[in-house]
C-alpha cells in the first residue's frame, strides 16, 4: 500500500537527512530511490538501508521487503510534493535567483552579506534543478535559520514556474537575460518567458523584487504589467546602493558611499553586477554597510569559475566551470582591458547552443578578430566555425594535442584566459602551462 502525504512528511520530520546517492547515504536518513539517465534507484534502495538508510522511499513495488520501504506513486514527485508541504509550514523570507548568468555566484554572495547578520541557509554548490531545489528546501529547519537563499536553474519553459511552487519564494532576483540553454528555450524571447517566470509568481503572491537599473532586458520585463508588493531598484543615481566600480582589472575594486575603495577576489565588470545585487539585498534587509563590504572583499571564488592566478610569470584567468556567447563576451572583454604585454586565449566549445551553435560560434571568431590578441588557440568541433575569420589562430581538435602543445610552446609574461563549456574540461590545461 502507499504511504500518504502526511505519514511521509512526519517520517522526514523524525528523519530529516535526505539522501539520493546509495554512495553518500548519511545514517538515519530517508533514502529517495530516484531516476537517472542510467539508473534506476529502486534498484538501490535495499542496498541504503543496509548501509545506514532510516527509510527508501521507492515507486517500485517489487523492490519493498519490509516496513522500512515507503511506497509512492513516483519518487520525484513525492520528494517535490514533501518540500512544497515543508515550505508552507514555515513563514521565514526566501530569496530565490535565476537568470542566464552569474547565479552561483551572486547567490554566495548575497548569503556572505546576510550570514553578517542573520543565520542564512543558501543553495549548496549548484543545486538548483528539480531535484536540488527540493533538496534545498527539505534541508531548512526553520528553527535553525532566518533566511533562506535558492538558485533556480532552468533550460526549458516552466520549469522556473515549479520550482516556485516549491520553494515558495518572497523575494526574488534575476540577474541577467543572456544567451545560455538557447536550445531548450528557443531563442532569447524564449528565455526572457522562461527566467520572467520568477517575476510572474513573485507579481501574483505581491511580493518583493530586486531589479538592476542598468539592465534594459530587466527593466522592460518588470515594467510590464505586474501587480509586486515591492520593486527594489538597485545601480542608478537615486537608488539606495549605488557603488561605484573602480577598476574590474584583474579583480573588481569599487568605491562605497562614503568613499572608500573595497577591493575584492573577483575579476571582470560581469561580477560587479553580481557585487551590487548582494549589497541592494543586504541593505534592504538592514545589513550594516560595512558588514556587507567586507563580506564581498573577503569571498573567495571556488570551482574554477572566475578564477584569477598567477604561474610562474603568467597571470591565468581560468574560467572553465561553463560557457555561453554571453559569459564568453563578458571573459574577452575582461581580458581585452588586462593590463598584460601578452594575451592569449584558450578557448573551447559552447555547448547547448541548438540551432545556433554554428551561428555564435562564427561570431564569436569576428568578436576575437577585433581583439588583436597575440595569440588564439580554439578546441572542440565547434570552435571550427570561429576560424574562418581567425587566419593566425590555432586549432587544436582535442585536449591530448592542447596539452603537448603547450608543453612544447611555453608562454611568459602572458594573461591567458581559459573558457569552455563544462564538458571541456578546459581546467585540465592548467598543469601544462
Ligand atoms: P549555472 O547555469 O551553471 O548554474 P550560474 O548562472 O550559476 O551557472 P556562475 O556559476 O555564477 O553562473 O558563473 C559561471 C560563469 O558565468 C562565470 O565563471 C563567469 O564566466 C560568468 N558570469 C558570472 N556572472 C556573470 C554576469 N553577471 N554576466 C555575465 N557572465 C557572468
Ligand atoms: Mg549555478
Amino acid at each position: 500500500m502507499e504511504i500518504t502525504p502526511e505519514a511521509l512528511y512526519k517520517i522526514y520530520l523524525r528523519n530529516p537527512t535526505i539522501s539520493t546517492d546509495t554512495r553518500k547515504i548519511e545514517a538515519g536518513s530517508l533514502f529517495f530511490a530516484l531516476k537517472g539517465e542510467k539508473f534506476d534507484g529502486n534498484a538501490f534502495a535495499k542496498n541504503a538501508l543496509e548501509n545506514g538508510a532510516s527509510y527508501a522511499v521507492v515507486d517500485d513495488p517489487a523492490v519493498v521487503e519490509d516496513k522500512r520501504f515507503l511506497l509512492v506513486e513516483d519518487v520525484l514527485t513525492a520528494l517535490q510534493n514533501l518540500a512544497r508541504h515543508h515550505r508552507s509550514t514555515w513563514e521565514i523570507p526566501v530569496i530565490a535567483l535565476t537568470g542566464s548568468n552569474g547565479k552561483t555566484t551572486t547567490k554566495e554572495l548575497i548569503a556572505a552579506v546576510l550570514a553578517k547578520k542573520y543565520r542564512t541557509y543558501a543553495t549548496r554548490g549548484n543545486l538548483n534543478n528539480h531535484i536540488g531545489v527540493p533538496l534545498t528546501i527539505l534541508a531548512v529547519n526553520p528553527q535553525q535559520y532566518d533566511m533562506v537563499v535558492v538558485e533556480m536553474g532552468a533550460n526549458h519553459q516552466g520549469e522556473i514556474a515549479t520550482l516556485c511552487t516549491i520553494a515558495q519564494p518572497t523575494h526574488g532576483l534575476i540577474t541577467n537575460i543572456g544567451k545560455a540553454h538557447l536550445e531548450g528555450f528557443g531563442g532569447l524571447a524564449g528565455i526572457k518567458k522562461g527566467k520572467g517566470e520568477l517575476y510572474a509568481y513573485l507579481s501574483k503572491k505581491k511580493r518583493v523584487v530586486f531589479v538592476n537599473t542598468q539592465n534594459e532586458v530587466l527593466m522592460e520585463m518588470v515594467s510590464k504589467k505586474h501587480s509586486f508588493g515591492e520593486i527594489v531598484f538597485y545601480g542608478s543615481e537615486n537608488s539606495a546602493v549605488n557603488p561605484t566600480l573602480l577598476e574590474d582589472v584583474p579583480f573588481v575594486t569599487y568605491e562605497n558611499q562614503e568613499k572608500q575603495a573595497i577591493t575584492t577576489h573577483l575579476p571582470g565588470r560581469h561580477n560587479f553586477e553580481n557585487i551590487c545585487a548582494a549589497l541592494a539585498i543586504g541593505h534592504y534587509f538592514g545589513v550594516p554597510g560595512d558588514d556587507a563590504h567586507r563580506a564581498i572583499s573577503e569571498y573567495q571564488p571556488d570551482n574554477n569559475r572566475s578564477q584569477v592566478f598567477y604561474k610562474g610569470s603568467n597571470t591565468i584567468t581560468l574560467d572553465a566551470y561553463n560557457a555561453n556567447p554571453s559569459s564568453m563576451e563578458a571573459a574577452i572583454d575582461h581580458l581585452t582591458k588586462s593590463v598584460a604585454t601578452r594575451k592569449m586565449v584558450i578557448l573551447g566549445d559552447m555547448l547547448e547552443l541548438g540551432h545556433d551553435a554554428e551561428a555564435e560560434h562564427r561570431a564569436l571568431g569576428e568578436m576575437l578578430a577585433q581583439c588583436n590578441f597575440d595569440l588564439v588557440i580554439l578546441t572542440g568541433p565547434l570552435m571550427q566555425h570561429a576560424l574562418p575569420a581567425l587566419p593566425k589562430a590555432y586549432y587544436i581538435p582535442d585536449k591530448f594535442s592542447l596539452h603537448n602543445w603547450l608543453m612544447d610552446h611555453p608562454q611568459d609574461d602572458t594573461h591567458i584566459l581559459i573558457k569552455g563549456s563544462r564538458g571541456m574540461g578546459l581546467e585540465s590545461v592548467v598543469q601544462f602551462l
